[in-house]
């Protein structure tokens, strides 16, 4: 009888476990291994809740996959009986000269997403609760919302185990890990990965989808273009008995206005989630303390008095330090290791790859199983040639997060 393939995959957060899921259904033989479980604290899929959203820009491929992941998102609740997206709608909110508000119709309207172009009035009619002050128009997903993050990340893996895989909470050796697989192409067929506890595995093909640690995994291919840095979420406790700021009167929503922010109503009676999307210091996703600190709640703060003035004197109920996994363009990282080609890298969220699951899944088990090229804006060539480091601020091009 034909031998199925066997491919490890290293990390079980939103990449890994749904790429672990389409390749087991593919007929590939799947082992995945994390080091602490999916959607664990340290990990960038851990946490209550991610924005889901198509509105990204101009001339990029997320759009399309954002649409494609909320069909997934959606079949996968109704096979698996269980709801993990929030179809909350979501607004971005937009300023200055409304290139990024144009820019993102276009791929909307090819991608069949349901969206609509709403006018300063028209949003001051219909969310009051908001101050739109700096706002020149919006773009309003009604199907879109948010995703239950570590809750669908563990669903995942429960499921990929129900359908056949094997998981294992292990951790791979990362000391010098990515000399030694260079080293390691067995017969060309098969390469090894070391583990932690002194024990060897071998497969046809490694997939890292390591999140925060690939830079220091792939400090020579990967670590010269990327950087984990230190986020802080908040969640505010709207006045007793107010219910302007919860899930239904308001939307998910992101401000284009200044600096990034964005967030999430009040749902499954948790607080107002709030983020300030600026990159920050570099942090270690092992070992690095996760408190926040005095001027991330200031800076929230004073931003929620402004355009949530219903929310001026609202508690602060729960908080998380969360790190983002960031390539120098914010653009995802799907693609074989130069040196050897039964590695893929998968990763390089940065800031907005969770809602992507299921349609990034898909198409690296198409890449793997094919042994085909990602989209070039993936490919680690992308960088030839250029060591900078991601900055605190966004580029003008990238995708924006959440
Ligand atoms: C604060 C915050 C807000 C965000 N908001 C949004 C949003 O609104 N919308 C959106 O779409 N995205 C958002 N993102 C981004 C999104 O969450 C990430 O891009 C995505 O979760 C990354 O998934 P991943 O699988 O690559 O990484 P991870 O979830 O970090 O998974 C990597 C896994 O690898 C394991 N691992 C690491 N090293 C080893 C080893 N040596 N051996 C074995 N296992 C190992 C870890 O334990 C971990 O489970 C946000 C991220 C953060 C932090």
């Amino acid at each position: 009888m034909h031998k199925p393939i066997h491919i490890i995959i290293v990390g079980a957060g939103a990449f890994g476990g749904w790429t672990a899921l389409y390749l087991k259904r593919a007929g590939a033989r799947v082992t995945l291994l994390d080091a602490w479980g999916p959607g664990n604290s340290r990990s960038s899929s851990g946490g209550e809740t991610r924005v889901i959203r198509a509105t990204y820009g101009p001339n990029q491929p997320y759009t399309k996959l954002a649409a494609r992941a909320i069909e997934l998102w959606h079949e996968h609740q109704i096979k698996w009986n269980r709801q993990f997206l929030l179809p909350l709608g979501v607004l971005w909110m937009m300023g200055g000269d409304g290139a990024y508000a144009r820019g993102s119709v276009a791929p909307l309207q090819a991608a069949g997403v349901k969206f609509e172009e709403v006018g300063l009035k028209d949003l001051e009619r219909r969310w009051p609760q908001i101050n739109f002050d700096d706002v020149e128009s919006g773009i309003y997903e009604p199907d879109s919302g948010c995703l239950l993050a570590r809750t669908s990340a563990q669903a995942v893996v429960d499921h990929f185990i129900a359908e056949g895989g094997e998981y294992r909470q292990q951790a791979v050796d990362g000391r010098n890990l990515e000399a030694r697989l260079s080293d390691a192409m067995r017969n060309g067929s098969e390469s090894e990965v070391p583990l932690l506890d002194g024990s060897h595995i071998s497969a046809n093909r490694i997939i890292f989808a390591c999140g925060p640690w690939m830079g220091h995994l792939f400090p020579q291919t990967i670590g010269p273009h990327f950087v984990s840095t230190r986020q802080e979420i908040f969640f505010f406790g709207a006045p007793a008995g107010e219910t302007r700021f919860n899930a239904g009167n308001v939307p998910v929503w992101g401000d284009q206005t200044g600096h990034f922010m964005y967030g999430i109503p009040g749902n499954q009676e948790r607080g107002f989630k709030l983020a300030d999307d600026t990159r920050g210091p570099e942090f270690d996703p092992t070992y690095g303390d996760r408190l926040v600190s005095r001027e991330g709640i200031e800076n929230v703060r004073s931003y929620l008095a402004y355009r949530f003035p219903g929310m001026k004197d609202a508690p602060l109920l729960e908080s998380r330090v969360c790190q983002y996994e960031n390539t120098s363009d914010e653009n995802f990282i799907i693609d074989r290791h130069p040196r050897n080609e039964n590695i893929w890298m998968v990763g390089g969220g940065s800031g907005h790859g969770f809602k992507h699951g299921p349609a990034l899944g898909e198409m690296v088990t198409k890449l793997v199983l094919k042994d085909d090229d990602a989209e070039a804006i993936f490919r680690l060539a992308r960088f030839s040639g250029k060591t900078t480091s991601p900055k605190t601020t966004l580029p003008p091009t990238s995708p924006s997060s959440s």
